[in-house]
């Protein structure tokens, strides 16, 4: 039986365990908390993802690994690569863990990006403010989720602030334009280890708190934008020579023209939905690319609403899921709940999600109102 290794034990881990244990795969992943998410299911290694010796226990007992987060340590990555089998390899991670190295990989794919520039000392940040405009965004290059690690400029006189909170954490930055887009969209594409590509639907995401807090799909824009979408993650994907899932977040600016935000090189949250309402989920898929498996079938089958379950939400919706639900029947809507097991129900953590099967998107998202779980929805 081939054994997966998954770097890293939170809740993508612990989806692909899930999905992959069906396929009759099983799993070893490392993560230093005990009882991570992906621990309760699949066998867990319990050290620090930069331990070396913790590492190479993993690659003796897996014969594929993979990861579930980008920020993979460069030495941690190299031993692996060395002394197991990594399909994705470390380039792939090498380039999504850093804004600039990524930016530019885009580019060479022939997609556009917002107008950015690094920024090394506060003369560069000023000529780029001036070069960019406000409004603009500065982020660290490296490891920020979540909108962590950025600072939205509105007025020229915020730029030297915002340098210097940013430049104190020593990290690299980089400045961008701020797209004054229409909406959020995001494509999962996955490429195998013998080239093949295929790209799920479009999702339109909304965040809240510059958290994730809703997908919907098939997505409200033109379907010419659709189509676009996905033939640009399909080209970032192939450029880059990916193997596994990459997601790409993108902006739809007024005009229609697309910019891709940021990638992942993993199952990505604004996928969640496939779980139920595609053919093959983002986890099956996954599996599938890395493992030289043909790819699964990418066809929606019903229009669907992910609401994430933050810390905040987790007792109501529970106890919502608990009852009978008239609305949803009403609404024609099938709620499918996800938890992920964290124990302690932080305001702003990701405990579960909800996948709203629906006739027409407006129905789930008229449940969501209706709950009166998720107040801030237009927040
Ligand atoms: P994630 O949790 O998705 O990894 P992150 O911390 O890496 O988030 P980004 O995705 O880069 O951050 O940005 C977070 C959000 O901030 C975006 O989804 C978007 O709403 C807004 N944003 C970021 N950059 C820009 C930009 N250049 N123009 C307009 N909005 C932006
Ligand atoms: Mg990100
Ligand atoms: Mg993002």
């Amino acid at each position: 039986r081939t054994t997966i290794g998954i770097l890293g034990g939170g809740q993508l881990g612990r989806m692909l365990t899930l999905s992959g244990t069906a396929m009759g795969y099983r799993f070893v992943t490392l993560d230093p908390v005990a009882d991570a998410p992906c621990g309760q299911v699949a066998h867990q290694i319990e050290a620090g993802y930069d331990d070396e010796a913790a590492a190479r226990k993993l690659a003796e007992q897996c014969d594929v690994i993979t990861y579930e987060f980008e920020n993979v340590d460069a030495g941690v990555a190299a031993l692996l690569e060395r002394e197991s089998y990594v399909p994705q390899g470390s380039t792939l991670l090498y380039t999504t863990q850093h804004r600039l190295r990524e930016k530019r990989a885009i580019e060479a794919a022939g997609v556009r990006v917002a107008p950015y520039r690094e920024i090394t000392n506060l003369d560069t940040m000023q000529a780029a403010v001036r070069e960019l405009g406000v409004p603009c965004v500065l982020k660290t290059v490296t490891g920020g989720y979540d909108g962590k690690g950025q600072r939205v400029i509105r007025e020229v006189s915020q730029a030297v602030e915002a340098y210097e909170e940013l430049a104190s954490t020593g990290a690299e930055l980089v400045l961008e334009q701020f797209i004054k887009f229409d909406c959020e969209i995001s494509v999962v594409v996955a490429r195998s280890t013998q080239g093949e590509i295929k790209t799920f639907p479009v999702a339109e995401n909304i965040h809240v708190d510059n958290i994730l807090h809703t997908s919907i799909v098939p997505a409200r824009v033109p379907t010419e934008i659709q189509l676009e979408a996905q033939r640009l993650a399909a080209a970032v994907a192939e450029s880059m020579q990916a193997v596994g899932l990459l997601a790409v977040e993108l902006f739809v600016a007024a005009d229609g023209r697309l910019y891709v935000n940021e990638l992942a090189p993993r199952p990505h949250n604004s996928g969640h939905y496939t779980m139920e309402a595609c053919a093959t989920s983002q986890f099956e898929q996954h599996i599938r690319a890395i493992c030289g498996l043909p790819l699964g079938d990418t066809t929606l089958l019903s229009p669907v609403v992910m609401v994430n379950v933050l810390g905040e939400h987790l007792e109501g919706v529970i106890d919502r899921m608990g009852q009978s639900d008239a609305e949803a029947m009403e609404l024609g809507v099938i709620p499918k709940l996800h938890i992920y097991g964290k124990t302690e129900a932080k305001t702003g953590r990701k405990m579960g999600h909800v996948n709203l099967l629906c006739q027409d998107v407006e129905e789930g998202l008229q449940w969501i109102e209706q709950t009166n779980l998720w107040r801030n929805i237009n927040s």
